[in-house]
């Protein structure tokens, strides 16, 4: 599954990496990135194994603006 991260839109709410602390976590302003072990390209744009899935789709269905995209 590939994962994006809106930094901009982020508002450091914590629900993400509280809700899936596999895939998600807090960088030093407390918005969202994804974890090392999966980035890919930056620390907004990554690539979750398949038994993450679900992990990674709670996270995105439970940010309040919508800045996490799983596809
Ligand atoms: S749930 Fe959304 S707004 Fe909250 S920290 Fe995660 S990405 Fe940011």
């Amino acid at each position: 599954m590939n994962v994006k991260i809106d930094q901009e839109a982020c508002i450091a709410c914590g629900i993400c990496y509280d809700t899936c602390s596999d895939v998600y976590e807090s960088d030093e302003d407390g918005n969202s990135r994804l974890v090392e072990d999966y980035r890919t390209d930056d620390e907004r744009t990554g690539e979750v194994p398949e038994e993450l899935a679900d992990c990674a789709e709670e996270g995105m269905e439970q940010c309040p603006v919508d800045a996490i995209e799983v596809s």
